[in-house]
Order: structure tokens, then sequence, then C-alpha cells
């Protein structure tokens, strides 16, 4: 064989073939099948005994107490064994881990996940298809864009619609507002924002929102380089949703001054209320003044499951695009989220091609590539996966019958918060969040935050409930956000019950 060697350059020899078992037993392919199916067993335990043994949604623990369990931790010291591992990730993780499955875990938008989406996580993560192109995921794309058109179908849109699954919520808000810019760039000023960056009008574009709408609008005006300023904040009515007439008046008023109105985002549900602004009034002006219409529906789009309350989202059908969280109302683990769009063609606006990638001149009719689709991910978990198997076992029906019984949960809630003469209900949601506050009787006004904030401290370092909380008007509120079929009436009244044992503890 002919000598490889350039002259200057040290002759290296090639190692022996590897041929331990040791040096690849931890690499996931044919020969270490056995090793796999033992190690799943045990993540498998690990997780039975989480169940098993989480009694409350958190241990209570601070984060120095925590902290300093993980001072002896050394990377390059590897343990020995999975039992080894099993032991210090219960110590350091699981055993404080926050449990949103358990029915007093009413704080944030964490929904508790189906089984056939976790049975799908096991596959996503050891075959590992990686969904930006055709050549790394194969069936995965054309699973990802059935989905996709079928949730594209409950938005009420047709067969012109498109969309892709995202991180997240503030991911899917982010391309939404990118292609109403930049759409309205293309159309209005002939100016292509891809190529060029914002044109000198960008300082002058304002986008619309609820004062209650999610504050990943805030960040990604700014990402986009239209700043916070960009950002028309529209008063809400008694339910907190936005009021038409003063989105009309606001955007009439922004024209006067010269700006140039390029969209309007209405939330379905809000965060803080749960309560969908009035999509039908809002698109109605949209196309009054052509703008952009995107629905935030990052936690309202459960309601699509419900034929009993699908009817609260009437009017999304009239939107550009719509943000989705499976992860927060379709009862699957983070992340699974999409962003939809009405009309395909206003995706192409955001596609680059890489010669390595999504070559320009490759027919993406005969071989489809979602990242000409994405903005901010090439390489992306397949996790359709999870929304495919949890419709193929459990079905559209199902899912939605959860969604109806957390809504009759919230709403008894809210009866029964009302009724009480000792709490201060907000409002009402549509869907399911409370926001309200303990007032006993006699209590001075300028204490009732600080008692709220002392029952909300109080109840998390116990551990044994978990709830949010939120301001409205600069006052202090606790919150409910019920998104689990589990809680019952009985463990709400309990909660109550433990929220007016809190505040009635001396030194609270
Ligand atoms: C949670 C939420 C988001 C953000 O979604 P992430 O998945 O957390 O990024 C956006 N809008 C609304 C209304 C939300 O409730």
């Amino acid at each position: 064989m002919q000598d490889l060697i350039q002259p200057g350059i040290q002759k290296i020899s090639i190692p022996a073939e590897p041929t331990t078992d040791y040096f690849l037993k931890d690499i996931f392919y044919e020969n270490t099948a056995a090793d796999y199916q033992k190690a799943m067993l045990s993540a498998i335990q690990v997780t039975e005994k989480f169940l098993e043994n989480t009694k409350k949604p958190f241990s209570g623990i601070s984060p120095p107490s925590l902290g300093e369990l993980f001072g002896k931790v050394d990377f390059d010291k590897p343990l020995k064994n999975y039992r080894q591992l099993e032991e210090e990730i219960n110590r350091l993780y699981v055993d404080h881990a926050t449990a949103f499955h358990l029915p007093k875990y009413i704080a944030h938008l964490n929904c508790p996940v189906v089984i056939p989406a976790l049975w799908a996580e096991v596959l996503i993560s050891a075959i590992n298809s990686s969904q930006d192109t055709w050549d790394q995921s194969a069936g995965g794309t054309l699973m990802e864009r059935k989905l996709i058109d079928w949730t594209a179908e409950q938005i009420g849109y047709n067969y012109s619609a498109d969309g892709v699954f995202t991180a997240g919520g503030s991911q899917s808000n982010l391309m939404g507002l990118l292609l109403a810019r930049d759409n309205y760039a293309n159309t209005h000023l002939r100016h292509n924002i891809k190529i060029n960056g914002n044109p000198k009008e960008a300082s002058k574009f304002r986008i619309f929102v609820s004062d209650k709408s999610h504050f990943s609008n805030q960040k990604n005006a700014s990402l986009m380089g239209l700043g916070e300023q960009a950002l028309v904040r529209i008063p809400t009515d008694p339910r907190f949703r936005m009021q038409v007439s003063a989105l009309n008046h606001a955007i009439e008023k922004e024209m006067e001054f010269g700006n140039i109105p390029i969209a309007i985002v209405a939330t379905a549900a809000t965060t803080d209320f749960g309560n969908v602004d009035p999509l039908y009034e809002i698109g109605n002006i949209a196309h009054k003044y052509n703008l952009w219409l995107h629905v935030d529906a990052a936690y309202g789009c459960g309601l699509l499951l419900s034929d009993r309350y699908r009817h609260l989202l009437n009017g999304i059908e009239f939107s550009d695009s719509v943000t989705i969280d499976y992860h927060k109302s379709f009862f699957q683990p983070i992340s699974s989220s999409a962003i939809i769009v009405r009309n395909k063609c206003s995706l192409d606006i955001i596609r680059h091609h890489a010669d390595y990638l999504n070559p320009q001149e490759q027919d993406y009719e005969e071989h489809p590539a979602q990242i000409n689709k994405t903005i901010t991910q090439s390489t992306r978990r397949f996790d359709a996966l999870k929304l495919w198997c949890t419709l193929r076992l459990m079905g559209r029906e199902k899912l939605g019958s959860y969604i109806d019984k957390v809504i009759e949960t919230t709403e008894q809630a809210a009866q029964v918060i009302e009724s009480d003469p000792e709490f201060e209900l907000l409002c009402h949601s549509d869907f399911s969040v409370l926001v309200f506050r303990y007032v006993p009787e006699n209590i001075s006004p300028e204490k009732v935050c600080d008692l709220n904030q002392k029952i909300k401290k109080t109840l998390f370092n116990s551990g044994e409930v978990l709830l949010a909380c939120t301001k409205v008007n600069g006052k202090f509120y606790l919150k409910f956000t019920i998104l689990n079929p589990i809680t019952s009436m009985n463990d709400i009244r309990e909660i109550l019950e433990s929220i007016r044992n809190h505040a009635n503890k001396r030194n609270v």
C-alpha cells in the first residue's frame, strides 16, 4: 500500500479497531439492545417510584438546601452504573421535582400528560429523527404534515393552510408576528426584510395587543427590531378581553399620528384569566383595515377539542395565523407547539436555502422539507409523534372530555369562591383560570395584599398545594390554573381550606 505520509508530518500509527464491548457499550445500536432495555427499565422504575412516593406537588425544599447537594458532583469522575445514577438523580432532581400530575398542582399552565405521548417519547429520543429534511426524517415529516393539516381543519382553515411544529408558544408567536411584518413590507412597501433588514418605516409599524396579552409579544417585538414601542396595548373589558371599540379607536389614532398598523394579536385565552378575546369582531376590524390577524391560542387551543366549548373560538378561522401549544392544553409533554397559517404561500417569505441541506433547486413536492418553514430551528425533535400517538389511541373526543371536565370544575370552583364571604373572585373564566383573594372579615384594605402574599409563600414552602399568583391593577391576587381532569371539587374545597388555615396561622 502506498505510503500517504507527506514530508514533514510524523507517521501516526492507526490503532487497532476497538473490539471490546466495553468501548461501545453505551452507544445505542444493535449489539446493545439488551443494555438499552435494562437502562430503560431502570428509568421506568425511577418514574414509577416518583408516582408512588410523590404525595404533594412540591417537597418545599429551598434553593440553598438543594444547591448544597450539588457541590460534590464531579463530571470528570463518572458513576459506576445505573444504580448509582438512579440514586443521584433521585436525590438531586426527582425527589424535589414539581409534580404536575397531582390534583393539588393548580399553579401554571402545565397539564398532566397522557400515556400514549410518553410511549412516543421513548421512540422520539431513541430513533432521534430530525424534522428539518426528508432525508433525516422520512415518515416523521409526513406525520407532522398530517397533524398540521388536522389542526388547521380544527381551526376551520381550508386546504391552503400550512404550518410547522415549534418549541413553544413564544416561538410560534414570534413566527406569527414575523410573517405579519415581512408580508406587510413585501406587499405594501415592496421591501424584502429577509434580505434588506427592517425598512426605514419600521419604527412606525404598530401591532395591536390587549393589555392582558402574553409577554412574549413584547419580547418578540424587541427581537424583530421594532422595539416594545411597536405594541399598542388595548384596554380590556371587565372580563379582561380586548375591547373592540378601543381597538378600532387605537388603529384610527395611530394612523392619524402617521404610524403604520400592520397586525393585531388576539389572545384566546389569556394566561391570567382564561378568557377569549372577541375573535369574530376583531376579525372584522382586521379585515376592515387589511391587517394581519394572529390568534395566540397557546392556551385556549384545548377548546378545539371540545364539542361543548368549541364555539368559544368561533371567528378563529378568519385569522391569518394561530399559535397552538399542545403542551398547554392537549395533555402533551413539553415541548409540543405549532404555528398554523391560513395561506401556505405566506411562509415562502421566510425560506432560506443551504446547499448542504435544502438546496434551491430541489423539488419540495417530491421531497418535502419542513426546514423551509422554520425560523429558528434547523435540527428539530420529532415532537409531532406524541400528538400522533395520542390522537390515534385516544381520539379527539376523549381529550375533549378532559377539557369539558376542567372547564366544569373551574366554573364550580368559581361559584364556591364567589359564595364564600371570605373570598373575593375577580372574574369568571371561559376556560380554567381563576384569580381571587382571601379577604377575611375586618381586615384593613392595605393588609389584604400582604396577607395573600404570605398565603402564597407559606403554601409554596409547605408544598401541599401549588397555586400561582398575579397582580391586577397593582393588587396581589392568588390564581388557580386548573388543567387536570383529576382535580375534583373535593380538592378545590380542601385547597380553599388550606388557604384559610394558612392565613389564620399565627406569624403567617
Ligand atoms: C404560555 C403562553 C404562551 C407562551 O408559550 P410557551 O410555550 O410557554 O412559550 C404564549 N401565549 C399565551 C397566551 C400563553 O399562555
